[in-house]
């Protein structure tokens, strides 16, 4: 299987994945899941489920996961550093291979809230690089292994140049895709993706999109992840006033423009953050198809 994702990664027809994170309510869970069914048929390549910052939906990215296989897709489980010690992320990687999931996401992970910088696990590791070599030492290629990217640069880097230089470290460490932080200018992208390559990482890095659906929601991403919201979408969205429904047809239009420019400037798919909902991810393949931006 991670040989024909690294290839499927690698093939010339873009590759479509969506992001999920586990519910904390069994209702909530069957909601997701019923979503993750309606958007099976649709041609999505990869499903993603993300890792709890907190502690609070650890176990629940492994069951989430799992049930995410038994649909049909190809899983990537998240995995953080925070609060764990070498053996227990070994634990979790055997975990993750057992479960049948496709891939690992290796990620440093936030503090948690209210801390003040990121502290390791006394017996833990510091960066996204030491757990790549951990999840390769640990199970070789049997599952794939993906990174996080930021093109508008990870918000600790002192500069860019730091940030290129650990970013080329930690896929050199062993990964074979990089899927990146949202972001809402194309020329970002570009700019991280000529950078990188100039830097020797030749991984397909596939760019996560945000489809908006509303002001309140983007403002709340960016203040999370630190991406930059342009005052062109942020104009547009408020012009909208109240109504919610022109907010969505505004974040679809932006991101329906955004997603065909990456894909005719050649990057390798798209990774939809779609929060547990299916309606934007159909919506979008439906008109990237008809537009010719993505095959039928
Ligand atoms: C696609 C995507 C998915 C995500 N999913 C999750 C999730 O499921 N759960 C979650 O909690 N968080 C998630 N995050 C957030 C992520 O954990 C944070 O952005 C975190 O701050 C950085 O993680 P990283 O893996 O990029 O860390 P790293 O690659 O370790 O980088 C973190 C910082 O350290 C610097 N650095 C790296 N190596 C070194 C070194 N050897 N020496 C000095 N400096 C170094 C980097 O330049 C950067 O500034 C996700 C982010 C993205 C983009």
């Amino acid at each position: 299987m991670p040989a024909d994702l690294v290839q499927r990664l690698r093939a010339p027809r873009p590759t479509v994945s969506v992001e999920f994170f586990p519910p904390k309510t069994p209702e909530a869970t069957s909601l997701m899941l019923a979503e993750a069914a309606q958007l099976r048929p649709l041609g999505i390549d990869l499903a993603s489920i993300t890792y709890g910052a907190g502690g609070s939906t650890r176990a629940a990215t492994l069951d989430a996961g799992r049930e995410l296989v038994a649909l049909g897709y190809g899983v990537i489980g998240h995995l953080t550093c925070v609060g764990h010690s070498r053996a227990e992320l070994e634990a979790l990687v055997d975990q993750y291979a057992a479960a049948g999931f496709s891939g690992i996401l290796a990620l440093r992970g936030d503090p948690p809230r209210g801390a003040t910088g990121f502290t390791p696990h006394p017996e833990g590791l510091s960066h996204a690089s030491e757990l790549v070599a951990l999840v390769r030492a640990r199970l070789g290629s049997r599952l794939a292994v993906g990174v996080a990217g930021f093109p508008e640069g990870h918000p600790d880097s002192p500069s860019p140049e730091e940030d290129l230089r650990w970013f080329a470290h930690k896929v050199r460490a062993g990964a074979d895709f990089v899927t990146t932080q949202l972001f809402f200018d194309n020329a970002d992208y570009l700019r991280g993706v000529a950078a990188a390559r100039a830097a020797g990482v030749d991984a397909p890095i596939i760019p996560g999109i945000l489809p908006v659906r509303t002001l309140r929601q983007v403002r709340n991403f960016c203040a999370l992840s630190k991406a930059r919201l342009p005052r062109e979408l942020e104009s547009r969205l408020e012009a909208c006033g109240e109504d919610e429904a022109a907010q969505l047809a505004v974040g679809l239009d932006w991101a329906e423009a955004q997603i065909a420019g990456l894909l005719a400037a050649g990057a390798p798919g798209v990774h939809l953050y779609i929060v547990n909902r299916s309606d934007t991810a159909r919506e979008l393949l439906g008109r990237l198809r008809a537009r010719g931006a993505l095959p039928a």
